[in-house]
C-alpha cells in the first residue's frame, strides 16, 4: 500500500547535481550542465552533466576495457545471475525512492509509475537473470567427420538510448538482456528523465556489477547521443524514441562502423470498436485509459479510436463520460489518475495539434486546453477529437500526448483499411464478441501487438516491437536476447 505521507516526505528531497556514471563511479564532464525542470511545478531542482563527445568516448573505452578483460563477459553465468538477481532486489527495496525521483523528473502519475517503473524494472532484471544460464549453443547435424558448434557470444559494447516516458522500464528492457548475455553497456537517458537511471547504475554497482560494465552518460541527444551512435567502438545500438532520431541512428551507423541498430519508434495505434462488442461501456472505460494514462505519453497508446458508425455517438459519449472522471493533477498525489506532461515543449506541441485539428475541420468533443497553469506545471486536459478524416494530421501523426482522434467505419474491411493506413504498426486493439472476426482482425491489422477486448497490460514474457516505421527488433521475452548475441561457428575436423 502506498503511503501519501512517505511520498510527501520524498517529494522535495534535495537531489545533488548529477555527474556522469563511468567506470563504477561519478565522474565530472567539462563543467557544462543542464537544468532538470520538474513538470510538476516548472521549477529546476537539480542539474545534469552535459556529456561532451570526449566524455562519451571515455565511457565507451571503459566499457570496452571491461568487456575485453572478461570481468563480466567471462564471469561464470551463475555468478552473473546472482548479481542481476541482487540488483532486482535492490530495485524493489528502493522502489518508492526510485519512483518518486522519476516522477519529479518526468511527471508520470505515481500510481502508475510505481508499478511501471521500479516494479517492472525489477521483474525484467529477474527474468533475464533467470534466463541467462538456460541459453545453450548448438551442435550442428554435420557429416560425422567434423563437428560444427554454434556458439552464442556477447556482442561486446552495447549503446542504449532511451526516452523519457518510462525510463526505468524501457531502460531495463535494454540493460537486463544486454548485461545478462555478458555485454558492457553505455546508456544515454533522455534529457528530461535521467535521474532514476543514474540511481539504477549506482544500485547495479552495489549489487556487485563490476566497474565499467554499465556506464551512464547524460546530456543532449544531439551531442552525447550522437557521439555514442557514431562511436567506432560500439557494436550494437538499441533505441526507443522518435522516428526522426531513429533515422539519424541508421545514418550514424552507416557513417561509422555499420553497427546493428534496433529501433523502437512511434505509433498511431488503432483501437477498433465493433458494435458487437459484448460490453461497450467496459470498452469505453478501457479505451479512455488506453490513451490517457501517463498523459498519452505511451508508445503503444491507443491514439486512434476507430468506431463502427452505428454506435459512434453513444460510444464517444461513454468514453467522454469515463474520461471526465479522471483526475488530472499533481502526479505525486495518490488521488491523481493523470499526471503532468513531460515538458513545456511537449505541452506546446500537443496544443499545436489541437490548433491544426480545428483548422482541418475536426471537432473538439472534450478538453483541448492547458490546465492548472497556476501551479507552474505542465498539465493538459484529456482531449477527444471527432470528425477526423484519414488524411488529417491527427489520424497520421503521433502526438505523444493526451489526444484521442476518433474515426468511423462501416464494415470490417473498411476498419482494416483505416487501421493500416498509417506509416506506423506498433500496437492495436479490436473489440468484438465475434471470435472469427477477432481472428480475422488479428491477421489483417499490421502491428506488432493486437489486443482483443482489452487495451494495455502485458508482461516481460511477450515480445514488444513494431512493424513498418514503428521499428525493428523486439524488447522483452527471450527473443530480445538475440539482439545482444553474435552467432559464432566453430568447424572442427575430427
Ligand atoms: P522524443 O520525441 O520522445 O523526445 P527523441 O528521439 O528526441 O524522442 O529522444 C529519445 C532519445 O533520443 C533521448 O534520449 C534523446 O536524448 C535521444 N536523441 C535525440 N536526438 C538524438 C540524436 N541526434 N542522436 C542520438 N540520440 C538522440
Amino acid at each position: 500500500m502506498l503511503d501519501q505521507s512517505k511520498i510527501d516526505a520524498l517529494r522535495s528531497t534535495r537531489v545533488p547535481p548529477r555527474k556522469l556514471f563511468i567506470d563504477g563511479g561519478w565522474q565530472d564532464g567539462n563543467g557544462e550542465t543542464l537544468d532538470v525542470i520538474s513538470p510538476i511545478d516548472g521549477k529546476a531542482f537539480t542539474t545534469l552533466t552535459r556529456a561532451a563527445p570526449a566524455d562519451v568516448d571515455r565511457a565507451v573505452a571503459c566499457a570496452r576495457a571491461a568487456f575485453e578483460d572478461g570481468r563480466w563477459s567471462r564471469m561464470a553465468p551463475a555468478a552473473r545471475k546472482k548479481i542481476l538477481l541482487r540488483l532486482a532486489e535492490l530495485i524493489e527495496e528502493n522502489a518508492l525512492d526510485l519512483a518518486v525521483l522519476g516522477v519529479r523528473d518526468n511527471g508520470t502519475e505515481l500510481n502508475m509509475a510505481i508499478k511501471a517503473e521500479p516494479g517492472s524494472a525489477a521483474g525484467t532484471f529477474r527474468y533475464y537473470a533467470e534466463a541467462l544460464d538456460k541459453i545453450y549453443g548448438e551442435i550442428a547435424p554435420t557429416d560425422p567427420s567434423v563437428l560444427g558448434l554454434v556458439h552464442k557470444t556477447p556482442v561486446g559494447v552495447v549503446g542504449a538510448i532511451v526516452p523519457w516516458n518510462f525510463p526505468l522500464m524501457i531502460g531495463a528492457w535494454k540493460l537486463a538482456p544486454a548485461l545478462a548475455m555478458g555485454n558492457s553497456v553505455v546508456l544515454k537517458p533522455a534529457e528530461t528523465a535521467s535521474l532514476s537511471l543514474l540511481r539504477l547504475a549506482e544500485l547495479a554497482s552495489e549489487a556487485g556489477l563490476p566497474d565499467g560494465v554499465l556506464n551512464v552518460v547524460t546530456g543532449q541527444g544531439s551531442v552525447a547521443g550522437e557521439a555514442l551512435a557514431l562511436s567506432m567502438d560500439v557494436d550494437v545500438m538499441v533505441f526507443t524514441g522518435s522516428g526522426a532520431t531513429g533515422r539519424r541512428l541508421l545514418e550514424y551507423s552507416a557513417r561509422s562502423n555499420l553497427k546493428r541498430c534496433y529501433l523502437e519508434l512511434g505509433g498511431k495505434s488503432p483501437n477498433i470498436v465493433f458494435a458487437d462488442a459484448h460490453d461497450l461501456d467496459e470498452a469505453a472505460k478501457v479505451s479512455a485509459m488506453g490513451i490517457f494514462r501517463n498523459s498519452g505519453q505511451v508508445c503503444v497508446a491507443g491514439s486512434r479510436l476507430l468506431v463502427e458508425e452505428s454506435i459512434h455517438d453513444e460510444f464517444v459519449a461513454a468514453v467522454a463520460r469515463h474520461t471526465e472522471t479522471l483526475k488530472v493533477g499533481d502526479p505525486l498525489d495518490l488521488s491523481t489518475q493523470i499526471g503532468a506532461v513531460n515538458s513545456l515543449d511537449q505541452l506546446e506541441g500537443n496544443l499545436g495539434f489541437i490548433e491544426s485539428a480545428v483548422a482541418e475541420g475536426n471537432t473538439i468533443a472534450l478538453g483541448g486546453n492547458r490546465i492548472l497553469q497556476e501551479t507552474g506545471g505542465y498539465y493538459m486536459e484529456p482531449t477527444i477529437v471527432t470528425d477526423v478524416k484519414t488524411r488529417d494530421r491527427l489520424a497520421q501523426q503521433e502526438v505523444f500526448g493526451p489526444v484521442l482522434a476518433v474515426q468511423t467505419f462501416k464494415t470490417e474491411e473498411e476498419a482494416v483499411t483505416l487501421a493500416n493506413d498509417s506509416i506506423y504498426g506498433l500496437s492495436s486493439a479490436v473489440w468484438t464478441s465475434n471470435l472469427s472476426r477477432a481472428h480475422r482482425m488479428i491477421a489483417g491489422v499490421r502491428a506488432g501487438l493486437v489486443h482483443v477486448n482489452t487495451y494495455g497490460g502485458a508482461d516481460v514474457t511477450v515480445p514488444l516491437g513494431g512493424v513498418k516505421q514503428s521499428g525493428n527488433g523486439h524488447d522483452k521475452s527471450l527473443h530480445a536476447l538475440d539482439k545482444y548475441v553474435d552467432l559464432k561457428t566453430a568447424w572442427i575436423k575430427l
